[in-house]
């Protein structure tokens, strides 16, 4: 149930609502808005009575809430969350471009890549230090020394960094040197590196599984939530079908539905849908199109000795290609109030 206080409720009042809550054995989550205060309540087993709060004083509605997902829903917080990584904004009217390699190989393979997307429109490097492969035998990132390239990145170029954490025991280093934090596929339901993450100051990326539900994913970024961090971006990346064209199948009717249950940014990864680069640009164009507020694409100067995923980074001019057809996109829809 969400409490809907009055716009001039004082924050005494919020405070005895807060109790009223609490000594029921729930939990109450105020959410700050725009015009007012509402606040959650969270941990309730069956139906909470709305008579026990209608007649507080400053309580304007009580709202039933339906979703499994609380915190992450529309229900409890209808505008857009905005977050902010440097002079980048993800979820306001910018449409906000990540780019980079799959994995960090060397400092001078970073900055070249950083470089050319930079120059192109991109507004935050990726690569990855710790990369989760399918085979032992494959490279498994540069570690402690990828993050270190990564801030060498972003002292150069000014660009803030995404990169991804793949277990508890490196999550305090990774958080260090991210300015984002990302979640990958297959660590989706990691509910321990949620709650962890959930403890994290920094924004979260937070892939959808491979065979995730769209519930699934939003109740793993409830967890996140729950656990005190506002801060999450989800990222559509393609999901497990029995296509063979591509490495995954880019599922864009996510996004579309994500955006009207959850107020919290969502971006989509037509690299990792797609397996193959001559899909990217068509598949970011519709990813902007469906309401995707940003994208996040491997690029790569020498994607034949890329170290990893190479068939699906783009070079550097396909990269700014599809900045230009993307940015065109957005704005006709910007100008036509979609
Ligand atoms: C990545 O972004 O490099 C990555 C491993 O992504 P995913 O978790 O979507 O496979
Ligand atoms: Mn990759």
């Amino acid at each position: 149930m969400l409490i809907v206080m009055d716009q001039k409720a004082t924050p005494a009042e919020v405070d005895a609502v807060v109790a009223a809550i609490e000594v029921r054995g729930y939990t109450a989550r105020p959410i700050p808005g725009g015009e007012r205060v509402s606040i959650g309540i969270l941990n309730n087993k069956g139906p909470v009575d709305a008579g026990l709060f209608l007649g507080l004083p400053g309580v304007k509605d009580a709202i039933p809430v339906t979703r499994p997902y609380k915190l992450v829903s529309r229900e409890f917080k209808p505008e857009n969350t905005v977050i902010r990584v440097g002079d980048v904004t993800i979820g306001s009217d910018d449409l906000v471009i990540m780019a980079g390699p799959c994995a960090i190989e060397s400092e001078s393979q970073a900055l070249t890549i950083a470089a050319h997307v930079k120059r192109s429109g991109a507004g935050i490097f990726r690569g990855g230090a710790f990369k989760p492969r399918t085979s032992p035998y494959s490279f498994q990132g540069l570690g402690r020394k990828g993050l270190e390239i990564l801030a060498q990145v972003r002292e150069t170029t000014g660009m803030p960094v995404v990169t991804e954490v793949m277990d508890l025991e490196t999550f305090e280093l990774v958080e260090q040197y991210a300015d984002v934090i990302q979640i990958g596929t297959r660590n989706m339901q990691n509910f321990s590196l949620l709650r962890r993450a959930g403890r994290a100051k920094k924004p979260i990326l937070l892939k959808r599984g491979m065979a995730a539900t769209i519930d699934e994913w939003l109740m793993a970024a409830e967890y996140i939530l729950e656990g005190g961090n506002p801060q999450v971006i989800l990222c559509e990346r393609g999901v497990r079908t029995f296509a063979h064209h591509s490495r995954n199948t880019l599922d864009l009717s996510a996004v579309a539905v994500v955006r009207k249950e959850s107020h919290l940014p969502v971006i989509v990864d037509p690299s990792h849908a797609a397996g193959r680069r001559e899909q990217v640009i068509p598949l970011s164009r519709a990813a902007v199109a469906v309401g995707a507020q940003g994208l996040m694409v491997e690029v790569h100067h020498a994607p034949d000795t890329a170290m990893s995923d190479g068939a699906q980074s783009l070079y550097p001019d396909q990269f700014e290609t599809l900045c230009h057809h993307v940015r065109s996109i957005y704005e006709v829809f910007q100008a036509n109030g979609c």
